[in-house]
């Protein structure tokens, strides 16, 4: 049941999506994307999970490339510090404020990115776009970093058996080599069901900041 309220709403957005990119009306996107940076203090950044069509895009892409069993690459070392996403950050105010002042239009940026997303998709796996690349994941990972409710692990039931590490799409899952234990990056953390759906302990639940 979780599942089918996730997939709606995710195709309920790219529908929502697609019609004020073809209708121009594009700021209606931008006050929907506003909200949800300011909610992802209390919530994390489920925009990416739930509401980005980039991401729907991106899942609907990697299921083909799954099933061909196409190779996909990890984020190369030079990208995973970050340090390139706050590059195309700049980058990209920079471009849509030129082309606020020159065209006084909105450009479909979005779309741009969900080619770019589709292509690196095929090459890539979808973490590499979503920590080192989306400039809307960029802002919402900054404001998302120490959201008040996420998923998260109960420590005392893993078991340490990494299922959940490989369903995880923004690879916000890791095992600590000590406890060997796993946990959540709230800051990656798409809010989605994948790993609570697949933990066979039942370990992952979504619970307020202790
Ligand atoms: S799937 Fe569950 S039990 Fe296994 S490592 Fe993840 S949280 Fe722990
Ligand atoms: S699989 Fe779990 S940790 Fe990964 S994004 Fe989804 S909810 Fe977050």
């Amino acid at each position: 049941m979780k599942n089918f309220w996730l997939y709606f709403v995710r195709i309920v957005s790219l529908l929502l999506f697609l019609f004020v990119m073809f209708r121009n009306i594009s700021v209606i996107w931008i006050v929907l994307y506003g909200i949800t940076l300011i909610a992802a203090f209390f919530f994390g950044r489920f925009f990416c999970g739930w509401i980005c069509p980039i991401n729907t895009c991106m899942i609907a892409t990697d299921k083909i490339v799954k099933k061909h069993k196409l190779p996909q690459r990890k984020t190369p070392s030079w990208l995973s510090s970050g340090w390139f996403s706050w590059l195309l950050f700049i980058a990209f105010i920079a471009f849509v404020v030129t082309s606020q002042v020159l065209k006084r239009q909105l450009l479909p940026i979005p779309l741009y990115f969900a080619g770019v997303a589709i292509i690196l998709t095929f090459f890539f796996l979808p973490e590499v776009f979503h920590n080192a690349i989306c400039p809307f994941g960029t802002l919402q990972k900054l404001c998302g970093r120490t959201a008040l409710f996420s998923r998260r692990v109960v420590t005392e039931k893993c078991t340490g058996c990494k299922t959940c590490v490989s369903v995880c799409p923004p690879n916000a899952i890791s095992i600590d080599p000590k406890n060997h234990r796993a946990s959540i990056d709230v800051a990656l953390c798409h809010q989605c069901f994948e790993c609570e759906t697949v933990c066979p302990a039942q370990a992952i639940i979504y619970k307020r900041k202790s």
